[in-house]
């Protein structure tokens, strides 16, 4: 273009530069972090200035002219500073175009050419025609290359700004043309404006070509989410484990595998209708979960209790969850495993460690270790607590009547109505053959005779019924102790065990507290010591014959001869402890 006029008027020259100053910040910004952008934007800004200060060096060969000095040093400083623009506008279109090494040096080789052709033509055999062809077709070229450069890429990455950029240096290429073939001389005279406003139309170009690249990276990462999305469902599809993904914003199914599918009874056409918290059992269990995501945001090998339509029976899994992006969505990946079996082992050791096998209450060794602690924690509170002791009464003799098997139906009726007669809180356990402890929190002994005798009377009821269908039943005999009488578990059961005896004594099917006042005694009749060494030497054991008994937990079977079976008179007890 090498606008000479713009050089003419010093407001044409400031209004021009500002507008290089223009497409110099645009190209910056264009370029910044946009590697293919880089080379050919500034390899373009560097070809147009020295395009702006051939303009320059025409202008000065105008005024040495006019003031009768030599122009050859002008006219060659233009035709260099122009050739060297073109060279630069080539390498520019063809960065956008092919970035062809090849190419690129047939440009420098061409340019080299040039500039001989140039010194050639101005110092050696001096040819102002042919100097001035050159002067027009210089840029010419420049720009043709240019505008090819902004076409070939029009259907391509930055295609909006190419496309514009494309348009309007073709316009430029029109005037020069028309410029160099003296078509409208006239209207074509003093265009000083068309600098300043391809280089403003450029520099919106540039943007258009930045924002292009931007649209370009968006579109790729979103290809790429959608590539490891794809990838996710392929992994989760053929895990051999049930795996869901919910959104966490509305705990929302979005995505579960077969085996998800299978497990949790979930119709497959309608996954986004269910949300994970449908299949949780336990809400705190879950709460516990939601915690510890929130917390580490990945929890593994964690126990989840999970009912699904398919089950009646809530049922346990091994969870591993953890939160991921899916879908442009937070999500929770949750991989279960089932662990039904191995729970149901452990519940299943665990009961029997602490249970009675027959009537399914606790035994004792869990009930002394349960109750150490609750009088630990009543003592803390200042709340009182009582203990009863319940053995049947003529115990041997439903056996031997009615045969071992009513004695266990017996034995098991009495665990049932105990333990539905008692509150929750109550622990009830099997002490040993026919005899029950019971521990109440929170009453005192008073209270508690009340509670023994409402349930002596309710098991007075209770009837079952022999093979051959006659009704059996039964009675008990309770001794009660307190939290008034001591903080220590042996001695609670001395104790109670001694009111239990003396409910025997005292005729049976009935309760007595121990008191206070009673303890003078059963110190000094060395009850405490002798029961300390035999803590599985119990009174009402102590007599028992080992006809063998279904109890598994510990209770010790003492060989006793023939004639303690029939132990009726209560006085005879005593002296068997
Ligand atoms: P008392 O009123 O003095 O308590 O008389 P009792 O017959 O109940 O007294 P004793 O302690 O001598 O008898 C307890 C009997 O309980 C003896 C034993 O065979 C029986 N027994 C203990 N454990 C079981 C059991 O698990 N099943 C059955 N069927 N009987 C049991
Ligand atoms: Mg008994
Ligand atoms: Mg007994």
């Amino acid at each position: 273009m090498g606008n000479i006029e713009v050089f003419a008027q010093s407001q044409y020259f400031f209004t021009t530069l500002l507008a290089l100053g223009i497409l110099f910040f645009a190209s910056i910004y264009a370029t910044a972090g946009q590697d293919k952008l880089f080379v050919p934007l500034w390899l373009l800004f560097i070809g147009l200035v020295l395009d702006f200060g051939a303009g320059g060096a025409a202008y000065g060969s105008v005024s040495a002219y006019t003031e009768g000095k030599s122009i050859e040093g002008y006219v060659f400083l233009e035709l260099l500073l122009s050739l060297s623009a073109m060279v630069f506008l080539a390498q520019s279109s063809l960065r956008f175009m092919v970035n062809g090494v090849l190419l690129n040096w047939i440009v420098v080789v061409l340019g080299i050419l040039g500039v001989l052709a140039v010194s050639l033509f101005i110092f050696i055999i001096p040819n102002g025609d042919v100097v001035n062809q050159m002067r027009q077709i210089f840029p010419m070229a420049g720009f043709a290359c240019l505008t090819a450069g902004f076409w070939s890429q029009s259907n391509n990455e930055f295609k909006s700004g190419s496309i514009f950029a494309a348009t309007f240096t073709s316009f430029i290429v029109l005037v020069c043309i028309c410029k160099y073939c003296n078509f409208f001389t006239e209207s074509l005279a003093n265009l000083w404006y068309l600098s300043a406003l391809f280089y403003i139309l450029l520099s919106l170009a540039v943007i258009m070509m930045k924002v292009d690249a931007l649209n370009q990276t968006l579109g790729k990462s979103a290809k790429e989410i959608d590539k490891y999305n794809q990838k996710i469902e392929e992994i989760i599809r053929l895990s051999p484990f049930p795996i869901i993904i919910s959104r966490v914003g509305d705990d929302r199914i979005i995505l579960a595998n077969n085996n998800a599918i299978k497990l949790f009874g979930i119709n497959p056409r309608e996954i986004e209708r269910y949300r994970l918290k449908d299949f949780f059992a336990d809400s705190d269990n879950r709460q516990l979960l939601t915690e510890r995501l929130e917390n580490e945001r990945e929890v593994q090998d964690f126990e989840v209790l999970v009912k699904t339509p398919l089950s009646d029976t809530p049922f346990w899994l091994l969870a591993s969850v953890n939160i991921i992006d899916y879908n442009y969505d937070v999500a929770l990946y949750s991989a279960f495993q089932d662990i039904t079996s191995r729970k149901n082992r452990e519940t299943l050791l665990k009961n029997q460690a602490i249970r009675d096998p027959l009537t399914a209450l606790y035994n004792r060794r869990y009930f002394e270790d349960e109750v150490n602690k609750r009088i630990l924690e009543a003592k803390a509170q200042g709340q009182p607590y009582t203990v009863l002791m319940l053995d049947a009464d003529h115990f041997k003799k439903v056996n031997d009547t009615y045969g071992h098997k009513v004695g266990d139906k017996v034995l098991i009726e009495l665990a049932t109505t105990a333990e539905r007669a008692l509150r929750d809180n109550d622990i009830v356990a099997r002490y040993g053959g026919e005899e029950f402890v019971v521990f109440l929190p929170g009453i005192h002994a008073e209270q508690g005779k009340v509670v023994a005798d409402r349930l002596r009377e309710s098991l007075s009821k209770q009837v079952v019924y022999s093979d051959a269908k006659e009704p059996v039943t039964f009675s008990v005999s309770i001794g009660v102790s307190s939290s008034d009488i001591s903080d220590n578990i042996d001695t609670l059961i001395k104790t109670a065990d001694e009111a239990l005896y003396k409910a025997k004594q005292n005729g049976r099917n009935r309760v007595e507290v121990f008191k206070k006042e009673d303890m003078e005694g059963f110190m000094a009749s060395g009850q405490a010591e002798h029961k300390d060494e035999s803590q599985n030497h119990h009174p009402v054991f102590d007599k028992e014959n080992n006809e063998e008994i279904s109890l598994l937990d510990g209770v010790e079977t003492v060989q006793i001869s023939n004639e303690d079976t029939q132990i009726e008179e209560p006085s005879n007890q005593k002296e068997s402890k």
